[in-house]
């Protein structure tokens, strides 16, 4: 059954949930400053002291990111949705990254007042200080799955950036290796428990995603029906061979297709917009051809077997429901307004005004657009306005102010192709408009 939350709780939610995230990230970190505070007397000392707290503090983002990763159905809502968590991610991992840079060079600066033969020996002693050499490796491993998300090295290939990010596994369990003996600010007993605790939870988050999450939480479903739209988009409905999929309208699933005739992509996991109503006994998914795997299932036929794992995002949060809204679609990112609208029908209505600005090329490529005037047509409060670039230029808005007068009072909905998200945020900041959510389709 769905939650109701109230007014502004979407927003709480979200605040807890980073505090909650905070707090767990910097627990050790708090831990390690509580039991052995800062030297005083010596400089070197001061620094050795940062540079463990640094470690300490980027061990915990570390193991914090890989339980974040998982995946968990459910669990994005509280972030608002898996595109924001999956920001959250790259802004932690980041920071892991350079707070363990940081560890070894203050460690090694630490060392520098005795002599620089103490400092070299600091980050490079001995082999049989094999605990160090640990540490190194672990980070460059780091540096290895890290490498393909940096700008310098150029767009990342989606698939080959996930392969490497399973260097992680490696490198979690290094890391780990290496703080353990070397946990000195911290008494044994802490330094165990915690690091076994936070180690325990990203190895249960590894296990789930890699080994478990295949049977645990994908549904197997036939597809029933391909429908082309237009020359390079077709809706899919599948239907569940088990139990339901319980979903709200805009979330979206992880495709898997199982049609070795399809030649691309066997069993590899894709992100596609639920564009069906909850009310509908399948699923259905407009997917348009924007690659290999999304142009190989223009191809799929009736009766091939997919599976579908989520649902995932926060597009349309419900204490949201019953306020006016904007909703503004371009391309194929119309895809979860016409889950909602296909919702709304079923509803009888959305309870406050909602209008809804499909932007297109030209009439062909509005895949939608009669099926959503026929909803429009039928359900009070809901409008359809279609704007075609081709004869109306970019949106504009002057165009917004003849469609839906008070538009910058209401809450606003966008989704669409990178161009058109760019130029609708900069329009809608202009004119004042602070209330507006976006859903991307590019999750990197
Ligand atoms: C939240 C979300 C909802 C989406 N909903 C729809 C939809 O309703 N209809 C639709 O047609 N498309 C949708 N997409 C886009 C769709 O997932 C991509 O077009 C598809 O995965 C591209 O794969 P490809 O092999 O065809 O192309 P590629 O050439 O491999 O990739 C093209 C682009 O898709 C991204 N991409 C590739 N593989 C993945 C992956 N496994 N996960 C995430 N991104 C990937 C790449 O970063 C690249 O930018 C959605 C994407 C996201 C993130």
């Amino acid at each position: 059954m769905r939650q109701v939350i109230s007014g502004g709780d979407t927003m709480h939610r979200r605040g807890t949930a980073i505090i909650v995230l905070v707090l767990i990230l910097l627990l050790p970190g708090l831990l390690a400053l509580w039991l052995y505070p800062l030297p005083v007397d010596d400089a070197g000392d001061r620094l050795r002291w940062a540079g463990r707290i640094v470690g300490v503090l980027g061990l915990s983002c570390l193991l914090v990111n890989a339980a974040l990763s998982s995946r968990l159905p459910g669990f994005d809502p509280w972030f608002g949705g898996l595109t924001r968590l999956w920001r959250l991610h790259h802004y932690i991992g980041a920071a892991s990254f350079v707070l363990l840079m940081l560890h070894p060079l203050l460690l090694a600066y630490g060392a520098l007042p005795a002599s620089t033969g103490a400092a070299v020996g600091t980050l490079f002693p001995p082999l049989a200080d094999l605990w160090v050499w640990v540490g190194w490796l672990a980070l460059l491993g780091m540096m290895v799955f890290l490498a393909p998300s940096f700008a310098f090295f150029g767009a990342p290939h989606y698939q080959r950036w996930k392969g490497l990010h399973l260097v992680s596994g490696a490198v979690l369990v290094l890391a780990l290796i290496h703080a353990l003996p070397l946990s000195a600010m911290l008494p044994p007993v802490w330094a165990w428990s915690i690091w076994m605790l936070f180690g325990l939870v990203a190895a249960s988050a590894f296990a789930y995603r890699a080994l478990f999450s295949r049977r645990l939480a994908r549904f197997p479903c036939r597809v029933s029906e391909v429908k082309p739209l237009a020359s390079d988009v077709v809706e899919i409905g599948l239907r569940p061979e088990g139990s339901r999929l319980d979903y709200r309208p805009g979330q979206f699933v992880y495709l898997a297709h199982l049609d070795r005739e399809l030649g691309i992509g066997y069993n590899e996991q894709h992100p596609f917009t639920l564009s069906s109503a909850p009310q509908e006994d399948g699923l259905r998914l407009g997917i348009k051809d924007l690659g290999d795997l999304s142009g190989a299932l223009q191809n799929i036929r009736p009766g091939a077997e997919v599976t579908v794992e989520g649902p995932y995002g926060d597009f349309f949060p419900p204490d949201l429901d019953d306020r006016a809204a904007l909703w503004l679609a371009g391309g194929i990112g119309i895809t979860p307004f016409v889950g909602r609208a296909r919702a709304l029908g079923h509803l009888g209505g959305p309870p406050a005004q909602t209008t809804l600005v499909y932007c297109a090329e030209n009439p062909s490529r509005s895949y939608y657009l009669d099926e959503l005037r026929q909803i429009a047509d039928s359900v009070p409060n809901f409008q359809v306005a279609s704007h075609l670039f081709e004869r109306e230029g970019a949106l504009t808005a002057d165009y917004l102010d003849t469609v839906c007068p008070d538009w910058r009072r209401r809450e606003v909905f966008l989704c669409g192709p990178p161009g058109m998200l760019d130029h609708c945020r900069r329009m809608l900041r202009r004119a004042g408009v602070r209330r507006f959510h976006t859903e991307e389709f590019d999750l990197l």
